[in-house]
């Protein structure tokens, strides 16, 4: 409908984390203030820094994703619980720390996938006086055609608008009753996503990656321990969306490489995170006239959460590495921009 797109006047949440240099590369470039809140950029050896924004939070590469959890998801877990949608999107050049950020399954690095998906089944264990189904599905964009990634024959989906909003046509939900069962979820989705983008001598880093987590809650309507809970009436529907978005890397293709099917990647990728970074901007715009969500698949499918009065957390992350200075500073560019809007 049309009132789930008006602008809420909020802009999203953003919050930029640094990962510590890796392997070969040269370490700093990227200075965070002790207050949290701002980062500067160097370049070479120069002590002064070139460029410098503000941020709703910067985690330093000392943070743990704890951190990231509590600044970035936490609030948004929350919200779908309550029947809202919210999203957490993460953005940044190829090897920034998208992946390891939103879906790690390394024991002591857990991402904010299982972290959201262990908040939900905690609530809902600790929720006596609701029932509840949560189920998941895992899709991508590449290249502007959707592909189901837990049924991956489904490769051009489309994207319908229904009653309840927006959705992906045909799209396949499977019950999750625990966070082990989203990780098996995911590592599915993983492994057929790979297996595409070998067969198409990709990379999966040119895609968007999206789970999605729908929260359906009902009320019972007596005291559940009184006759038999299993044996209320139930009532009063809430559905609330959770999309965890793994951007494509945001990264400019060198010249030399771009012909043939490296171009047209490039170019479907660069339309839709424009066309993103114009939704988020225009979120908090109400006296913009057109938002263009319909120019991509990406916003067309988020529109709801990008435009309606959902939470959304933009995550923008950077590499502490002086040879990533110039990709970094156009991920801050692009954070910066939904932070004055
Ligand atoms: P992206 O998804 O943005 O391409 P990845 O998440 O795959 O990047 O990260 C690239 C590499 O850096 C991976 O080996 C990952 O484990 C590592 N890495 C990323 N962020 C961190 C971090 N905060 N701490 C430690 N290692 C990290
Ligand atoms: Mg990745």
């Amino acid at each position: 409908g049309v009132s789930v797109t008006e602008p809420s006047g909020e802009r999203v949440k953003v919050v930029v984390r640094v990962r510590p240099p890796q392997g070969e590369e040269t370490g700093g470039g990227c200075d965070v203030e002790r207050s949290g809140r701002r980062l500067k950029l160097h370049r070479g050896t120069a002590t002064q820094p070139f460029s410098e924004f503000d941020f709703d939070q910067v985690l330093d590469e000392s943070a743990a994703q704890a951190d990231v959890y509590n600044a970035a998801v936490k609030p948004i877990v929350e919200d779908v619980m309550a029947g809202y949608n919210g999203t957490i999107m993460a953005y940044g050049q190829t090897g920034a720390g998208k992946t390891f950020t939103l879906s790690s399954i390394q024991p002591d690095a857990i991402g904010m996938m299982p972290r959201a998906a262990a908040e939900v089944f905690n609530a809902v264990a600790a929720d006596p006086l609701h029932e509840y189904a949560v189920f998941m599905s895992y899709i991508q964009i590449y290249m502007e055609l959707i592909q189901d990634l837990l049924q991956p024959q489904n490769e051009n989906m489309q994207i319908r608008e229904g009653a309840n909003g927006v959705f992906v046509e045909g799209v396949h939900e499977t019950e999750v009753r625990s966070t082990e069962d989203c990780l098996r979820l995911l590592q599915m989705g993983d492994r057929n996503r790979v297996f595409a983008f070998t067969k198409l001598n990709a990379h999966s880093s040119r895609s968007h990656a999206i789970v999605m987590l729908t929260v359906i809650k009902r009320q019972r309507l007596a005291d559940p321990d009184w006759p038999d809970a299993e044996a209320l009436p139930v009532q009063r529907m809430k559905i609330g969306k959770l999309f965890l978005v793994d951007l494509a890397g945001s990264e400019r293709l060198k010249k030399s490489r771009s012909t043939g099917l490296r171009a047209t990647e490039a170019r479907s990728i660069n339309l839709s995170l424009t066309t993103l970074g114009m939704c988020i901007n225009a979120r908090a715009d109400p006296t913009r006239p057109h938002v263009p969500f319909r120019d991509s698949k990406l916003t067309r499918l988020l529109q709801e959460a990008l435009g309606g009065n959902a939470k959304t957390s933009l995550v923008i992350a950077v590499a502490n590495a002086k040879e990533h200075v110039d990709e970094s500073l156009q991920s801050l560019q692009f954070g910066s921009r939904a932070m004055h809007v």
